[in-house]
């Protein structure tokens, strides 16, 4: 019996896998300053609300950006997590 098989227990962190960006649109001011910066991750709706384009994050480029899009957000309204 070879067990080699791994990474089937249920979450992960910080290998590029697992991780969600999400936006509190009650905080969100609307500034565009997210999807304007990093569209790769996020978008705009009509209304200028950001949209997440990506879930979960899956490549690093990808969790960089959202990770850079949470800096720059000055409402605070950005946030990432292991999913
Ligand atoms: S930078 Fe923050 S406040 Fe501005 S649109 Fe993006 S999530 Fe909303």
């Amino acid at each position: 019996m070879t067990a080699t098989s791994a990474a089937s227990s249920g979450h992960s962190t910080g290998n590029g896998t697992g991780i969600r960006l999400n936006v509190d649109r009650s905080a969100c001011a609307g500034h565009g300053l997210c999807y304007g910066g990093y569209p790769e991750v996020l978008d705009c709706d009509d209304q200028g609300d950001p949209v997440i384009v990506r879930d979960p994050l899956e490549t690093a480029a990808e969790i960089d950006a959202a990770r850079a899009a949470v800096q720059v957000c000055p409402e605070r309204a950005l946030t990432v997590e292991s999913v």
